[in-house]
C-alpha cells in the first residue's frame, strides 16, 4: 500500500528535486520557467535545484527556445548517458535484450538462447542476466535496474509473481529472486503490456491517448492503454484476449478451457488444421505452411482466411467494449498478414457498432526489440513516477540515479 511522506525541509527539497527530473522526463527539455509554473514552485527554488541537478551531471542546458522579444529561454533536459536501464523479453526459446539510457535512446541490444521450460530456468535466467549486467561494469553508466517483459500475468511490476501457462511458470516470484541474484531494482510485466508501453512512449502511441496493441503468433496477446496509461486491471489481469472463448465444445487451450481465441488462431491452431487437412506435413512449421500460402496453395490460404474471419470478429468486440481511436496489430505471426488481412478486414468492419466502423488498425513490423525497450522502460518509468508516494522497488530505482550521482559512483 501506498504510504504519503511527510517531514523535514530536507525531505520535501528531495521531493522537489525528484518532482524536478520527473517532469524533465516525462516532457523532455523544458524551460526553468515552465517547471515552476507546473510544479508551482518559486522561480527562485526551481533556480537552486535545477543549478544541482546540473552540478551533479543528471541535467543540462540543452537549447535555446525562440520566445517574441526579450531573451530566449534556455532549456534543461535530461543527461542521457547519466544512467542506462536494462530491458528483457524473456520468450519461451530465447531472450531479447536492450541497454537503453536515461532518455529511453537504445544503447545496445542481444539475443540469448534460453530455454524457459527447464528445470533450472531461474537460474539460467539469473547467469544470462547477470552476465549481461557485468558486460557494462566500469565501462557504461550505472544500470538503474532490470525491467522485465513476460508472457503471463503478473501481480504488480513491483512485486513480479508470474503466472505464465506458456511457459509453464506458477506462482513464480521471478521479481524478488532476480533482485536479489543481480542485486538491483528489478521490475517485471506482461510482455505486451510492455510492448504497448514501447508504442506509448516511442512509437504510434505517442499520438494517441486511447489504443489496443493485439499480438499473434504463438498466441495472442493484448495490451490496453487508456487515457494515456496502461491499463493493468485487478491483478494485473487485463488483456487476456487470447482466452475469450469463440465456440463451443473447440479445441483445448493451454489454459485449461475450450475453444478460446488462441485455439483458433494462434500459430499452433493454423498448423493442426493444416495438418489434419493434408496441407502440410507433420514434421512442417509455420513457416512451411506460409511459404505454402505464398506459392498460391487454396487450401493454405483457406485456412488463413479462417483465422482472420474469427481474429476480426474478436477485434471488432475489443473495439466496441474500449472505443480506441487506433489498432496495432503486432507479433510474428503478422508475417502471414497478407494471407489474414482480407478476410480480417471484412470480418472486422462488419461486425463494429457502426460509429465506430472507420477505427484504423495498422499492422507493425515483427520487432523483438521493441518489446524489450517496453521492458527497459518500466524502469525509466519508475525513475520518473510521482515522488510522493513510497513504493518498492520504484524509489529504489530513483533512489539510484540521484543517490549514486550525490557519492560520485
Ligand atoms: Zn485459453
Amino acid at each position: 500500500m501506498a504510504r504519503l511522506r511527510s517531514g523535514s525541509g530536507a525531505l520535501i527539497r528531495d521531493l522537489n528535486r525528484a518532482a524536478i527530473l520527473s517532469l524533465i522526463g516525462q516532457r523532455g527539455p523544458i524551460a526553468r520557467v515552465e517547471i515552476a509554473r507546473e510544479l508551482a514552485l518559486s522561480p527562485a527554488t526551481v533556480t537552486v535545484l535545477t543549478r544541482d541537478l546540473v552540478q551533479d551531471g543528471l541535467v543540462r542546458e540543452v537549447a535555446a527556445a525562440p520566445s517574441r522579444g526579450g531573451r530566449p529561454a534556455v532549456l534543461l533536459g535530461l543527461v542521457g548517458e547519466a544512467a542506462h536501464a536494462l530491458g528483457a523479453k524473456i520468450a519461451a526459446d530465447h531472450l531479447a535484450v536492450m541497454r537503453v539510457n536515461l532518455d529511453g535512446e537504445p544503447v545496445s541490444v542481444a539475443e540469448r538462447p534460453f530455454d524457459a521450460t527447464a528445470p533450472d530456468a531461474l537460474e539460467r535466467l539469473g547467469d544470462a542476466l547477470a552476465a549481461i549486467v557485468a558486460e557494462g561494469d566500469g565501462r557504461a553508466p550505472r544500470l538503474l535496474g532490470v525491467g522485465l517483459g513476460v508472457p503471463g500475468i503478473v501481480d504488480l511490476p513491483s512485486g513480479g509473481v508470474v503466472e505464465s501457462p506458456v511457459l509453464g511458470w506458477h506462482a513464480l516470484p521471478l521479481g524478488s529472486w532476480l533482485q536479489e541474484r543481480l542485486g538491483l531494482p528489478v521490475l517485471v510485466d506482461n510482455d505486451v503490456n510492455t510492448l504497448a508501453v514501447a508504442e506509448r512512449l516511442y512509437g504510434r502511441g505517442r499520438a494517441v491517448e486511447h489504443f489496443v496493441t493485439v499480438t499473434i503468433g504463438r498466441g495472442v496477446g493484448l495490451g490496453i492503454v487508456v487515457g494515456g496509461e496502461l491499463h493493468r486491471g485487478a491483478r494485473g489481469g487485463a488483456g487476456e484476449f487470447g482466452h475469450v472463448r469463440m465456440v463451443d465444445d473447440g479445441p483445448l487451450c493451454q489454459c485449461g478451457n475450450h475453444g478460446c481465441l488462441e485455439t483458433l488462431v494462434s500459430d499452433a491452431a493454423l498448423l493442426r488444421d493444416a495438418r489434419s487437412a493434408g496441407i502440410v506435413g507433420a514434421r512442417d512449421g509455420i513457416d512451411q505452411l506460409r511459404a505454402r500460402a505464398d506459392s498460391g496453395d487454396a487450401g493454405a490460404a483457406a485456412i488463413y482466411a479462417t483465422a482472420g474471419t474469427t481474429l476480426g470478429r474478436a477485434v471488432a468486440g475489443l473495439v466496441n467494449v474500449l472505443s480506441p481511436q487506433l489498432v496495432l496489430l503486432s507479433g510474428e505471426g503478422t508475417q502471414a498478414w497478407r494471407h489474414l488481412e482480407a478476410a480480417f478486414e471484412g470480418a472486422l468492419r462488419r461486425d463494429l457498432f457502426a460509429p465506430l466502423r472507420d477505427v484504423p488498425v495498422e499492422v507493425d513490423p515483427w520487432d523483438d526489440a521493441k518489446w524489450a525497450r517496453g521492458a527497459a522502460a518500466l524502469v525509466l518509468r519508475a525513475t520518473f513516477a510521482a515522488p510522493l508516494y513510497e513504493r518498492q522497488p520504484d524509489d529504489a530505482v530513483r533512489e539510484r540515479l540521484t543517490a549514486g550521482v550525490a557519492r560520485g559512483v
